[in-house]
């Protein structure tokens, strides 16, 4: 990003881009709720060339144990390459970008998910990515937050995510992996369709503030096209029909929270007398 030179024409003189690509469109998505038997919620997303599988187990008892929080559920998302997934073979196991991608990935599912609902547990969020042409943490995001739904983990709403960039001077939505490896900058975004709220962004790059705002409307607006293939992914494999049926279990569960919240609170306060 930013400095590598190709001799790759990314951007053509009609303003298309490498693979023909508006520079506001997106590749094709493809999602699929419930994929694994043994998980508690799954689901499997083609994204242009990123494949990608999430699980998702729990809530369940926190292991380490020095992680459990007394008044809420710890989210530890664990985002994974497999070695086969990139033209070079990638080293397996953790490393310093896997990391930092679980960690982000945590950190914005733990502003959704109602964790105080299930205090000194676990919410275990894999993603493993079969197959990577840049955008992945976007994916697995994505992909995660229909597993979290499918295992009924409940929520104020889904994360939807996608990245925008700058590629030959062009602003550019949903980068594959050359415009990615040879453009100016690439921007991953992630949002609460519901609120707008943001749960994640990153920038790789420069970007003037002009641009930024061009690249950041792209991007929300393309969480929200998103937003939908992930909750239709869900009513075809439950058969709601009807938003209104999901409105009101969302609801059901807001309801309930400030009372749960004041209960887990009490409980630690006791203990805390107690010890
Ligand atoms: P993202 O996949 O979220 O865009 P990066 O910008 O870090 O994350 O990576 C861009 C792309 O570079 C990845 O999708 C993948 O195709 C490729 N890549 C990342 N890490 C490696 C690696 N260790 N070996 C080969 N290719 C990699």
């Amino acid at each position: 990003m930013g400095g590598a030179k190709t001799d790759i024409k990314l951007i053509d003189e009609n303003g298309l881009r490498f693979d023909g690509r508006k520079p506001d469109e997106l590749r094709p998505i493809r999602i699929e709720a419930n994929v694994l038997k043994r998980a508690d919620g799954s689901a499997y997303l083609e994204w242009g060339g990123n494949k990608v599988i999430a699980a998702v187990y729990g809530p369940r008892e926190c292991h380490p144990r020095h992680m459990q929080d007394p008044l809420r559920a710890v989210v530890q998302a664990k985002y994974n390459m497999a070695s086969f997934s990139v033209s070079d073979r990638k080293r397996p196991g953790p490393d310093r970008r896997s990391q930092e991608i679980s960690k982000i990935i945590s950190e914005a599912f733990e502003h959704v998910i109602f964790t105080h609902l299930f205090p000194r547990t676990s919410i275990d969020v894999y993603m493993e990515v079969l197959q990577a042409d840049a955008g992945t943490r976007c994916a697995a995001l994505t992909a995660a937050s229909v597993a979290l739904a499918d295992a009924g983990i409940p929520m104020r709403d889904l994360v939807s995510s996608c990245a925008a960039g700058k590629v030959q001077d062009t602003i550019v939505l949903d980068l594959r992996k050359e415009e990615d490896n040879f453009g100016e900058a690439d921007m991953p975004l992630g949002i609460v369709p519901r609120t707008g709220e943001i749960v994640l962004l990153q920038m790789d790059g420069d970007l003037t503030l002009e641009e930024f705002n061009k690249t950041m409307s792209l991007a929300t607006e393309a969480c929200h096209k998103i937003y939908e293939l992930q909750k239709d992914a869900l009513r075809r494999k439950y058969g709601v029909t009807d938003d209104e049926d999901v409105q009101e279990s969302v609801d059901a569960v807001a309801e309930s929270v400030p009372d749960r919240q004041e209960e887990a609170e009490e409980a630690f306060e006791d203990e805390q007398e107690e010890s």
